[in-house]
């Protein structure tokens, strides 16, 4: 299981309430994952423009 090095959150526990326990988070491969899907997106939109 993918846990956080800094505060110990699991990647589990971000997926199912939504959010991250700090920034350390963020480099969880599965954390990652989704938020490149979320600001993927997004960031696909603002390049159109
Ligand atoms: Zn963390």
């Amino acid at each position: 299981m993918e846990v956080c090095p800094k505060c110990h959150t699991s990647a589990d526990e971000i997926l199912e309430t939504g959010f991250v326990g700090c920034e350390k988070c963020y480099d969880l491969p599965s954390i990652k994952e989704v938020v490149d899907k979320m600001y993927g997106g997004k960031r696909h939109k603002q390049n159109e423009k």
